[in-house]
Formats: C-alpha cells, structure tokens, sequence
C-alpha cells in the first residue's frame, strides 16, 4: 500500500510534467581508464555507443567491415581515443585480430561489444516466406559472430581475471514479435550463449550480460523495411507501438545501458538480460484499444 500510494502521488505529479523523463545525459568519466571494444561500431547503436564511451573517457576500438563509416566516425570525433580496425565478425581471424590490435594498442581489453548485427528484409516475417539461407546468414553474423567476439575476448580478460562482455540481443528474445524468425532464433541464441559465458567465466571475474532493445530506427530497421516504406511513416509506426510514450528510443539510449554494464557501476551484475524497450514485453493493450476502438 505504501508502494501504491507513493507510485500514485510521483505519477499524478509527473503526468502533468510531461518532461520529466528527458534527462540530460551526464559527462561524468564512467569508463574512464577502460579499453573497449564495439563490433558494428561503425552505424547505429554501436557508433552511438562508441560516440558515448569516448565522451565517458574509453579508450575504443571500432570493429567493423563498412570502413569508410567506421573512419568517419573516428574523424568526426577527432579523437586519439578512437580508433577503427577492420573486422568481418564472421571471420575468426579478423576478430581474433581486432582483440590482439585492443590489446596491442592499449595495453588491456576491459569491455567487450558483441553488437553487430543483421536481420533478413521484414518482408520475411512468416515461417513460409523463411528460408535456410536466412538462418545461415543471419546466424552466422548475430550467433557465430558474437560467439567469436566473446570467445577472443575471453581469451585475453581471464588471465587478466576482469572484463565486462556485452552483447546486443533484442526485444525479439523475449517475446513474440512480427521479426523473420531467423532473427528471433539468432537473438535467443545470443542470451542463450551469454548465459553459458556468464556461468563459465564468473570464477575468472568476468562479468557477461544482454542488452535487449525495443525498435530503435537505425540504418538496420531502415534497411529491413524496404525503400517503399518512407523513413517518417516507420517512425510513425514505431511511436504508436511504443509503450513508453513522451520519449523515442535512439540509439544512444541503448548505448547508455551498455555503459552501465561495462562500467563498474555494474560491478556485481551478470548474466543480466537488460531489456531497453519502454516495458513493451510486459504489457499487451491490445484489447484495451480495440475496447476504446483504436486499435487498426
Ligand atoms: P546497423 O545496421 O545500424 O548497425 C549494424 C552494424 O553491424 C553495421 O555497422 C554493420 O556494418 C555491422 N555489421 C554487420 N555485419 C557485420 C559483420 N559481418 N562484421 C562486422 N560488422 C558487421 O544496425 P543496428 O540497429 O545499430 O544494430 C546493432 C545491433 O542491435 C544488432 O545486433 C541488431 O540486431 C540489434 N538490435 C537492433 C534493434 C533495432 O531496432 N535497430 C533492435 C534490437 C536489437
């Protein structure tokens, strides 16, 4: 009753606030004195996380096949902080690479971003229209690309017994969504393979976690929904399916709570499964709009 009465008070308060929820982001150095490395550094969520942990001190590795992007983004900040290091993540050796250059370059690896990531055209949301060649390819980047990354990383924070592991799942591993399935299956492996990496390395001080977004508009979702579909009537389509309202999920959003988890303020948090997504997986107001009649 005291939870109900002080959550009904702050609420009756803030609906007439409607900003109460744009924060601005601090400065302060989160990450400072740590090295990270951002696979799919160079676009979406993983250039905004790069963007966000140089601002908080990182030292960061871009790991990326889109090499023009990835150097962009290193020149756009200026910084010596910042560098760019091709990585196709489906090639061992590449990645392998990418973690020797970390290491090589800065002396350590602290945090590790399995963020990259591909999804079959949304056109291939039915099991009919799904085929093998979408499950090959899809895991082979989302599931066999984050197995390398976390495995190289690995390699290199268990003799150093310390080290945060990240990856990028999605709001698709953790309820029924209209994704192609190959997505969905790539994504619940990628919480599965953290949960495994979690269990085996917490005797060796390594922290593993998901982050698991809701719809973020990125060169990703864009890219899956076609050139039919105009940029403003997807973002549209995303704010009306949005439970959290007053606020649109960006991709810098998502970079903040893999903030969270490379810093210490996570210190004791792993096999985590941080879902970004506004509480869209745990509510469905489907028959509260069709009630109101505003459901279509
Ligand atoms: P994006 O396309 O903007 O970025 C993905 C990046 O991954 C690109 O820079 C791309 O070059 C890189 N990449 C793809 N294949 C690669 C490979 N083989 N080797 C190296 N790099 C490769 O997309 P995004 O939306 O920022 O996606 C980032 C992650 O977030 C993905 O894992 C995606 O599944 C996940 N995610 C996205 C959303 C969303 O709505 N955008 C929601 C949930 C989860």
């Amino acid at each position: 009753y005291n939870a109900f009465l002080g959550a009904k008070h702050a609420a009756l308060i803030w609906s007439r606030q409607r900003h109460h929820i744009h924060g601005k982001c601090g400065c302060r150095l989160r990450l400072q004195g740590k090295v990270a490395l951002i696979t799919g550094g160079a676009s979406g969520i993983g250039e905004a996380t790069a963007k966000l942990f140089t601002r908080y001190g990182a030292k960061v590795i871009i790991a990326d096949f889109q090499d023009d992007r990835g150097q962009a983004v290193c020149k756009e900040l200026g910084s010596t902080t910042i560098s760019y290091v091709h990585c196709d993540v489906t090639k061992e050796s590449d990645v392998k690479n990418a973690v020797d250059f970390a290491v090589s370059k800065h002396g350590k690896l602290d945090i590790m971003f399995n963020n990259a990531g591909i999804t079959p055209p949304l056109l291939y949301t039915s099991i009919f229209d799904s085929e093998k060649s979408h499950f090959e390819k899809v895991f082979d980047v989302n599931v066999y690309g984050a197995f390398l990354g976390a495995k190289h990383a690995a390699r290199v924070m268990v003799p150093a017994k310390s080290g945060s592991i990240i990856f990028t799942a999605s709001v698709a591993a953790v309820i029924g969504l209209e994704a192609p399935p190959a997505y969905t299956c790539s994504k619940h492996a990628v919480v599965g393979l953290s949960n495994h990496m979690c269990m085996e390395l917490g005797k060796d001080g390594i922290r593993v976690n998901c982050i698991s977004p809701f719809l973020v508009q990125t060169p990703m979702i864009d890219g899956a929904l076609g050139s039919a579909v105009d940029k403003n009537k997807a973002a549209e389509w995303l704010a009306t399916a949005a439970n959290l309202k007053g606020v649109t999920l960006k991709a810098h959003h998502i970079a903040e709570a893999a903030a969270f988890l490379g810093s210490d303020e996570s210190k004791y948090v792993s096999g985590l499964n941080l879902v970004v997504d506004g509480g869209y997986s745990k509510v469905n107001p489907l028959i509260t709009n069709v009630i109101k009649g505003s459901y279509t």
